[in-house]
């Protein structure tokens, strides 16, 4: 038998993470992408992950904060912030001033909203007048069936929870794109980003007039269209008013390609990192040495902007009550020093090389399907501006964690220098003092509706959060 070559202690070996990964982790990979599946099939807006999440952490045995009045080491608790950002912590054996270990993802993600006056009119057709949410490719979301998802709060202040469209019984709605016969001047000559204008992303709602109502009656098709609406969940046009309903894609998240190598969904951005560090702060084995804890925001995709985003005070809220609740002092200092020390993934997705848009990359500096979790050392756009750099010693401390604890990552840029960029959550955190570095899966088909991960990289990214959260130390 031939000697097997030496390795080159100085040269880094890069390798396919299915050529790594133990038969014993495989079958654990494909567990956690089985969940995570059937999790994104019915999770598709904000609330609806801080709806499910809460129901998943409570049966896990954690409790709402509103409802301690001391925390010890292992306690497992949740910040519930206006249903669209969620906090969960497990409190560890030191102290918080001491620093605590964070995965901050956001489970907002580019979809198209309903505007205030929603429904109209128009040739006897009725839709729902819509405005984008996010960096959507307004193109992709004509001709796909879509769902409608959201909250009407009626003027007594009941909160009516609509989902539509994603029962098999159910009729879904549907963007009309122009037929491509006739498209030649309207839409095929122009220029791509304006081929689908953002005032036609409205779906069609209805095409039926009520035939009960008077012969003079205007738009009948429109009233007919609240009538069902009025009957179904006892809504009206005024209540419809502010109502916060998201149009998105009404299919399954699914495995992709024959071999199953891979997960398609709407939404990954970044929910695989909301679902993965949820999985992980779930599994930590024992008392972890410091706090644990994960934060799902919402509003990233609009430059994380109001009170339920990564720039919001109820970010220290969390640090001051864990600081109160174990019974250490709560003055600015304190909770500067806390932020000191703490360290920060800031969890979310990269773009995956794809071979079919090869110029849009620099092949050497990209992260690619299967290759494990993509450690980003910087993002941003340009000069690196709005950027968040981490630091050498902090992305270095990174690599050992995962080096010996066999979790297979990767690094890489969103794209080649001056081809666009982008931000994250990790911005927010590094001005209040923290330590952090982004991370998360790499996607294929970034922000369109339906977006791939690969399953390897969703498993060691779940495994990278829970080596953070069971190992790290300052
Ligand atoms: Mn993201
Ligand atoms: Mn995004």
């Amino acid at each position: 038998m031939a000697e097997e070559k030496k390795k080159l202690p100085y040269v880094l070996e890069k390798k396919n993470g299915w050529e790594v990964i133990t038969s014993d982790e495989r079958e654990k990979a494909y567990q956690l992408s089985d969940k995570y599946i059937s999790f994104m099939s019915k999770v598709k807006t904000e609330r609806e992950f801080v709806k499910e999440s809460i129901r998943i952490l409570e049966e896990e045995g954690f409790v709402s904060i509103d409802k301690k009045e001391s925390l010890k080491p292992g306690d497992k608790v949740y910040w519930n912030f206006r249903n669209k950002f969620l906090t969960a912590a497990v409190v560890g054996k030191d102290p918080v001033s001491k620093g605590v270990n964070i995965v901050a993802s956001h489970v907002d993600v580019p979809h198209i909203d309903i505007k205030p006056y929603p429904i109209y009119e128009d040739s006897e057709l009725a839709y729902i007048n819509s405005h984008y949410y996010g960096g959507i490719k307004k193109f992709t979301w004509p001709a796909i069936p879509l769902a409608l998802h959201g909250v009407v709060v009626k003027s007594d202040g009941e909160v009516v929870e609509v989902v539509i469209g994603e029962d098999e019984s159910d009729p879904v709605l549907t963007i009309t794109d122009i037929a491509i016969h006739i498209a030649r001047k309207i839409q095929l000559g122009k220029n791509i980003s304006e081929a689908v204008p953002g005032e036609n992303l409205d779906p069609l709602v209805g095409s039926v007039p009520d035939t009960e109502l008077d012969e003079k009656e205007k738009d009948k098709v429109k009233k007919y269209i609240l009538k069902l609406l009025y009957n179904k969940y006892g809504i009206t046009e005024e209540d419809l008013v502010g109502a916060e309903l998201q149009l998105v894609p009404a299919w399954s998240a699914r495995y992709v390609g024959l071999d199953k190598g891979a997960i398609g969904a709407f939404g990954h951005d970044d929910r695989v990192c909301g679902y993965t560090s949820l999985a992980a702060l779930l599994d930590i084995e024992g008392v972890p040495q410091r706090t644990a804890i994960a934060m799902f925001f919402d509003k990233e995709e609009i430059g994380s902007v109001g009170n339920t985003s990564s720039a919001s005070y109820f970010v220290d809220r969390t640090l001051a009550d864990l600081l109160y609740l174990t019974g250490e002092s709560t003055d600015a200092r304190t909770l500067m020093l806390a932020w000191d020390s703490t360290a920060v993934l800031s969890a979310d997705v990269d773009a995956a090389y794809d071979p079919l848009w090869k110029g849009a990359y620099d092949p050497s500096n990209s992260p690619y399907l299967g290759y494990g979790v993509t450690l980003t050392k910087y993002t941003g756009s340009g000069g690196k501006y709005h950027a968040n750099d981490a630091h050498a010693e902090f992305y270095a401390k990174m690599k050992k964690l995962f080096k010996d604890n066999s979790v297979v990552w990767q690094t890489g840029e969103l794209g080649k220098v001056d081809e666009g960029g982008g931000g994250t959550v990790a911005g927010d955190f590094a001005n209040r003092g923290a330590d952090v570095v982004d991370i998360g899966p790499a996607v294929l088909g970034l922000h369109t509706p339906f977006e791939v991960v690969s399953v390897i990289d969703t498993y060691y990214s779940y495994k990278a959060f829970k080596v953070f959260y069971e190992k790290y130390t300052k």
